[in-house]
């Protein structure tokens, strides 16, 4: 590698300074042949980056591995998982590199980190490379999520590496730069539970405390409480997740991050048709990962973590566990209590209801939804505009679904007027624009099959403001054809 490069980004390395034995110093695998796809420069103005600097050849080189930023000290992050239930335990970065963590505008650490970047000691029978059309995916969808108001790690930017990578067919390689509030997972703590023991994973825990949840640093129980606060992040985020129709695909351990981000988007989707068994996985032939199983199974990553927790919580093991078990079993009732409020606001109710019977209008409406196959966001939009006082989309959109006059009359019932604020709030739980699969898939192939990237920034364009409704944007509205549904899937580790 050459001398170092400027200084594009104001690196202050925690993780590579506080954790020393948690990860292996790597160097990304050069790209033969760089030319920048995209770059946030919003994004890199938020992380006090200089986004023409990066748009040079100087900064693609950074951003393409082939010339280490000065200040970045890359290395490859251990951790195992559990994945589709079984324990791995022995995962950690195969294709991603953390470059460093710098302090953004607004006083957060960030972690910058490839992924695509070639070969680490934990790549096992990987090639450490990332197709173009998956890179392109996760930038789309995680500033579709990012843009909806969800917690999310960020995507800085996309450069084609030149090279080719070896799938079913050869596509090109891409090296995809990832911003996140940091790369902890459950699984990072049960790599160090299961290969090292409880002092490692109190290191860990005691940095997650203080990079994440820093108002824990007194507690007089620290670790109890964050497995609590994980298990609150997470409860919250997955009811988030519903909200828009988003199925995460591979829920493993590894890809449940401490910071209650989303990460790791591959066979990722989101729902049209409303339906909770729905999942779109190639690899997901059980249902594990369906829309409906998601907040289940939250749950049972969080016990995954609790695991490792145990002899940090109570050196007496009984009492640990029952100490655990309870900050479980109350994940269900956090997430419930998620759920009502988000699912409130999309339907525009206040909080004046009894909790047991929103809750029963609002299932009712799902069940209308699931019985008649109707789309999620459109039939959740066309409640807004009704309530905004257009009721003729909610209108064509219900004609023929039994039951639904009745609902309808519960529902306005319910709340026969309603503020401009709680009409804004309804709007913005309620949006006009998702990333419709089709609409991802025709981008993609655009980019990767004729070099045009013209679909995918317009699209992204869309996206990035899904609550306004625009004439000109209609069709980046409409659900796809049932046929392009019924076939369509999503990969993993693409
Ligand atoms: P994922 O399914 O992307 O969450 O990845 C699960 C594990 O497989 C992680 O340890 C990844 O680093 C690793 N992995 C996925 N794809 C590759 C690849 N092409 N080369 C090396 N490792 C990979
Ligand atoms: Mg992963």
């Amino acid at each position: 590698m050459n001398a170092p490069a400027p200084r594009f980004f104001a690196f202050d390395n925690s993780y590579v300074r506080d954790l020393e034995d948690f990860y292996v110093r790597w160097k990304p695998t050069p790209a033969s042949k760089p030319v920048l796809i995209r770059l946030n420069e919003s994004l890199a103005v938020e992380l006090g980056a200089d986004p023409a600097a990066l748009a040079t050849d100087e900064g693609i080189a950074a951003l393409a591995g082939n010339r280490l930023p000065e200040g970045a000290e890359p290395i490859a992050q251990a951790y195992a998982g559990h994945q589709f239930g079984g324990f791995s335990p022995q995962l950690g970065d195969g294709r991603a590199l953390l470059l460093g963590e710098v302090i953004d505008r607004q006083g957060r650490r960030r972690d910058i980190a490839f992924k695509g970047s070639g070969r680490t000691p934990f790549s096992r029978n990987g090639d450490g490379k990332c197709a173009l059309g998956p890179a392109l995916r996760e930038y789309l969808i995680s500033e579709a999520m990012h843009a909806l108001g969800i917690p999310t790690t960020r995507a800085l930017a996309v450069v084609a590496t030149g090279d080719m990578v070896r799938r079913e067919r050869a596509l090109p390689g891409a090296v995809l730069t990832r911003v996140a509030a940091s790369h902890v997972r459950v699984g990072t703590f049960e790599f160090f539970a299961t290969h090292r023991g409880p002092e490692q994973v109190r290191q860990l825990a005691d940095y997650v405390i203080a990079r994440h949840y820093p108002q824990l640093a007194d507690s007089a129980q620290p670790y109890l409480d964050l497995l609590a606060a994980v298990g609150e992040r997470q409860a919250e985020l997955v009811a988030r997740w519903l909200g828009v129709g988003f199925i995460h695909g591979v829920m493993n351990t590894d890809n449940m991050t401490l910071s209650g981000e989303t990460i790791d988007y591959g066979p990722c989707a989101f729902m049209e048709a409303y339906d909770p068994a729905a999942v779109f996985s190639s690899i997901d032939r059980h249902g594990r990962y369906a829309y409906g199983q998601q907040s289940g199974i939250a749950r049972w990553n969080l016990a995954r973590l609790a695991e490792t927790l145990l002899p940090l919580i109570d050196p007496d093991s009984d009492r640990a566990v029952q100490a655990a078990t309870a900050v479980i079993d109350a994940f269900p009732k956090h997430h419930a209590a998620h759920w009502l409020r988000i699912f409130r606001t999309k339907l525009g109710l206040d909080e004046s209801g009894e909790a047991a019977e929103d809750r029963a209008l609002i299932d009712d409406f799902l069940v209308l939804l699931s019985h008649n196959r109707l789309d999620f966001t459109l039939a959740c939009r066309a409640l807004f505009d009704a309530a905004a006082g257009h009721p003729a989309r909610l209108a064509s959109l219900m004609d023929s679904v039994e039951g639904f006059p009745v609902w309808q009359g519960r529902w306005q019932a319910r709340q026969p007027t309603r503020s401009p604020a709680a009409l804004a709030a309804m709007q913005q739980a309620n949006p006009c624009y998702i990333a419709r699969n089709h609409h991802v898939e025709a981008a993609l192939a655009a980019a990767v099959d004729h070099n045009d990237l013209a679909p995918f920034e317009r699209l992204l364009a869309v996206i990035q403001s899904p609550f306004d409704e625009r004439p000109a944007d209609a069709a980046y509205g409409q659900p796809a054809s049932s046929e392009f549904t019924d076939h369509y899937m999503t990969f993993c580790g693409t």
